[in-house]
């Protein structure tokens, strides 16, 4: 059993707001173990919208319509279901009453147009809808073979949306008598197609619990989804599921759900009760911006500074000229200089440092790859590790800030 979502109104076709409703209903279905094969997105066009009921009907046994119930000429969803179904629309005299009563509690006279919001497809069965004039409809359609499609439309205000899918739709619609989890995993250090390989079995199509993998600027996180009959048999799979993944991947595991490498590396650093400042050239600040995004971040975060040019990086990092002269900005030496320097003017256990990278064309093929330099110093000495930009020069800022909070995450688990 499968389920459709038509979402109704050129407001959405046109891309003057974007169809939420889709996204949050699929969510629901999901819950009870339904998924959804198709959302479809149709204009206030009569025609469109029949043909969009006939397709979704025949494919699916559920087909759920938002949108296009109100009052104004524009609202064609109770045609379209009245064509789709070859019958005519009829009065229900109790929305009628509804709709007057709304009126009423408003202290407004009802006007002539609102008369149709009490009318419904012959056959169907009006659906309340307490917080606005607009009923929603409930249909059985019967294919020739028998076999039946049940179909919901209701109103496209989001808030009344919900309400009434939840209060009416929700208990017509048996599931399969399964629920779904899902629990996310964050790491960083290897590509997508590395992750792949190293977990391998794990994320083979059709395995229970599925494993998706996506990537977003170079983090990786893999999408557990349990289906099972309770809550808690999700919970046992999800677990599992968790244990075999950390047992492959070990360290590269920073996190969880929402998580990003700043969490983790602010985590540890409370933890163990260290410091930390920064001194970033290409990054432009984001190391500053992301730590003190993390809750928490005042009692290990004591400062940073941006440090673009020769000048900076002297007068703030204590830099030598002479060794950018000899070295160039762009080089370990430099950035190793630059996280010393800036250790000791915070006073720090820790400092990260950033080096600039030179502008790339990443379409030209004949560019050598730039590189950054990114550095820690500590109290048991430094490390430097070499970023090479290749791919997408927008994720450049966000994946070298992400290297350098890895660098400093994985020295604190491991040292
Ligand atoms: P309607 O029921 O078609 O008169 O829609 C009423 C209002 O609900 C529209 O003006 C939109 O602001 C909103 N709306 C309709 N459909 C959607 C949708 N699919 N997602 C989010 N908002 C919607
Ligand atoms: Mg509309």
């Amino acid at each position: 059993m499968h389920a459709e979502i038509i979402s109704v109104g050129t407001e959405l076709t046109t891309g003057a707001k974007l169809d939420t409703n889709s996204q949050w209903l699929s969510l629901e279905l999901a819950e009870i173990g339904i998924p959804v094969l198709a959302h479809l997105t149709i204009s206030d066009d009569l025609d469109a919208m029949v043909a969009a009921i006939h397709a979704a009907a025949d494919r699916s046994e559920i087909v759920l319509l938002t949108g296009g119930l109100g009052p104004t000429l524009d609202d064609l969803t109770r045609e379209a279901l009245a064509k789709f179904a070859n019958v005519e629309l009829v009065q229900h005299l109790p929305s009628f009453e509804h709709v007057k009563s709304m009126f009423a509690k408003r202290n407004r006279p009802m006007p002539e147009r609102n008369v149709i919001q009490s009318m419904f497809p012959a056959g169907s069965e009006p659906l309340p809808n307490p917080r606005g004039t607009a009923p929603g409809i409930w249909m059985i359609s019967t294919r020739p073979d028998g076999s039946q499609s049940r179909i919901a439309a209701m109103p496209g205000v989001p808030s009344e949306m919900k309400q009434m899918f939840r209060q009416q739709v929700l208990p017509r619609l048996d599931g399969r008598g399964q629920v779904i989890r899902r629990a996310r995993i964050n790491l960083f250090g290897v590509g997508e197609s590395q992750a792949e390989e190293i977990l391998g079995d794990l994320t083979a199509r059709g395995r229970d619990p599925d494993v998706g993998i996506t990537v977003h600027e170079a983090t990786i996180t893999l999408r557990i989804t349990a289906t099972a009959p309770t809550v808690d048999d999700c919970r046992n799979k999800i677990e599992r599921a968790k244990t075999a993944i950390l047992n492959r991947m070990g360290t590269l595991v920073f996190g969880v759900e929402d998580e990003e490498l700043e969490h983790a590396l602010v985590r540890l650093l409370l933890q163990r009760r260290a410091t930390l400042s920064t001194a970033e050239s290409g990054t432009g600040g984001l190391l500053a911006h992301r730590l003190t995004g993390v809750v928490g971040f005042e009692s290990c975060y004591m400062g940073g500074v941006v440090v673009p040019t020769n000048a900076a990086k002297r007068e703030l990092v204590s830099v030598d000229p002479m060794l950018i002269r000899q070295y160039g900005p762009i080089s370990a030496e430099v950035a190793l200089a630059i996280a010393k320097g800036c250790r000791q003017r915070f006073g720090t256990n820790f400092a990260l440092a950033v080096s600039e990278w030179p502008e790339f064309d990443p379409d030209d093929p004949l560019a050598s790859v730039p590189a950054s330099f990114v550095a820690l110093a500590g109290p048991k000495g430094t490390k430097v590790e070499k970023v090479q930009h290749f791919g997408d020069p927008a994720i450049a800022k966000s994946r070298t800030a992400k290297v350098a909070m890895n660098l400093l995450r994985l020295h604190l688990i491991q040292g």
